[in-house]
């Protein structure tokens, strides 16, 4: 089971998941041509290995460690993280697209701070 990245990485999006990932799994990196573009960054689902690096390096608790531990609200980034490839501009737009679904559909979450949005998830 991947662990996905949800919505406090929107407007977070600050890299430090990259910077502890061991498999390079979460895109865009900084140095990709994406990052600047992208609202927030994906775990790649089938190369992430499920070590739990990313977590506790998370500064606003954006990363679940599963599909079936992502909160309801925050379901339709799970497909958001599977679709994104860096380099692919068809993915990143697709991704991106579900992305702002997800902003346009929750205008409660996206109106906390994203270092309160975690906590709001479970409401
Ligand atoms: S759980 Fe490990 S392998 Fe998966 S994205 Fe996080 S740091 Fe990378
Ligand atoms: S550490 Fe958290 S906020 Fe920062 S880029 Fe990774 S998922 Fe997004």
């Amino acid at each position: 089971m991947p662990f996905v990245i949800t919505d406090p990485c929107i407007g977070t999006k600050d890299s430090a998941c990259v910077d502890v990932c061991p498999v390079d799994c979460i895109h865009p990196r900084k140095d990709e041509p994406e990052f600047t573009e992208a609202s927030m960054l994906y775990i790649h689902p089938d190369e992430c290995i499920d070590c739990g690096a990313c977590v506790p390096a998370c500064p606003v608790a954006a990363i679940y460690d599963s599909v079936d531990s992502t909160p309801a609200s925050q379901k339709s980034l799970v497909e958001a993280n599977a679709v994104f490839r860096a380099g692919d501009a068809g993915a990143v737009a697709k991704a991106e697209e579900i992305v702002k679904g997800h902003m346009a559909s929750h205008p409660d979450l996206m109106a906390v701070a994203p270092t309160e949005r975690a906590a709001a998830h479970a409401k």
